[in-house]
């Protein structure tokens, strides 16, 4: 690891954290250390780390800001590499948006509402980066991702950058491509259409008072714990069940959303397992509905 580290800091890749907690990068704010945290400052110094990564074999995953993640409590061997700030660029063509995949999916919706653009207001409430929304296909209000994507830079682990096209993404409910072939989304253009700015606005006011309404906002959380299955809500057959309010340790089923786990301030990522198992177990056993996790666990236990 040590000889890996020396590398990384002679090409001067751009932020070095040894045993960084991942607390501190998951909105849930539970996680223990990974051995090597790392936020590349462009595209170059990205393919550069990668390569140098894999020449000393060593694991990696990439993240945005976090807010689908479960890391364990024993935290993340290997390399975590973040996306920001030098993934943050955006750029408007008529009624295109270009964005690095580091940019704020909300700020994303915002800023193309500005611009009299319509098609992501679905996005004003989901707090990850472009490169999660791409990865998880992201969705709210009957849109998602797949809808406005016109196309995807992507590296590669071989250090190939390519672009990809919506069609090719296999984009279902949550998935993609990129939960079965690991790369790295760093760019992506949005194809969207001329609206009316005021009503864009309302629109996207309208979702965020029922998101305030609904959601447990002001606690550490990471959005629906479980995926909905086919035609019916998680959260309303956990409700159903009566488990809202259910406690292990420091974590929670919200009390206002049966489908979140909010941390109560000191909850640990096996607390969080703990409760997800006792969520799934009712389920099954009350309704015959096996819930599956939306959110993903990293890490070791
Ligand atoms: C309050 C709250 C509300 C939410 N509401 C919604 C909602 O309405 N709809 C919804 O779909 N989700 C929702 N979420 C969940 C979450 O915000 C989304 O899944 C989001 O897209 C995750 O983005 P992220 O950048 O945080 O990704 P992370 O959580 O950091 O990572 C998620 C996955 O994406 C991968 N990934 C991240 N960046 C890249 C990249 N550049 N290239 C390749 N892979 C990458 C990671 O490896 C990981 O496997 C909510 C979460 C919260 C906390």
């Amino acid at each position: 690891m040590q000889k890996l580290i020396n590398e990384l800091e002679e090409a001067q890749i751009g932020t070095i954290l040894v045993e960084e907690p991942m607390s501190n990068h998951t909105t849930w704010k539970i996680g223990g250390p990974a051995d090597l945290f790392i936020e590349p400052t462009d595209k170059y110094k990205l393919a550069h780390s990668l390569k140098v990564i894999k020449k000393y074999q060593v694991p990696w995953i990439v993240i945005g800001k976090g807010s689908n993640l479960l890391v364990r409590d024993q935290g993340i061997r290997g390399v975590v590499i973040k996306l920001s700030e030098g993934f943050s660029h955006i750029s408007f063509h008529d009624n295109e948006v270009t964005v690095g995949a580091g940019y704020s999916f909300i700020r994303l919706a915002v800023m193309a509402g500005k611009e009299g653009l319509t098609g992501l207001e679905f996005a004003g409430g989901i707090p990850g980066t472009v490169g999660g929304a791409i990865y998880m296909n992201a969705g709210a209000h009957g849109s998602d991702v797949s809808r406005i994507l016109k196309d995807a830079e992507v590296l590669l682990e071989n250090g190939d950058l390519v672009k990809y096209k919506p069609e090719e993404l296999e984009f279902a409910y949550r998935t993609s491509l990129f939960q079965t072939r690991k790369a790295i989304v760093i760019e992506a253009t949005f194809q969207l259409t001329h609206g009316d700015r005021k009503e864009i606005a309302k629109q996207m006011a309208t979702h965020k008072d029922r998101r305030r309404l609904t959601q447990p906002l002001t606690m550490p959380c990471a959005g629906s714990v479980f995926r909905n299955p086919p035609g019916d809500h998680a959260g309303r057959l956990i409700e159903s069940a009566g488990l809202k309010g259910l406690k292990v340790g420091g974590a929670q089923v919200s009390e206002k959303h049966a489908n979140f786990i909010v941390n109560c301030g000191n909850a640990t990522a096996q607390d969080v397992l703990t409760l997800i198992e006792q969520v799934k177990q009712t389920i099954q056993e009350r309704f015959h509905v096996t819930l599956v996790p939306e959110v993903l666990v990293l890490g070791e236990g």
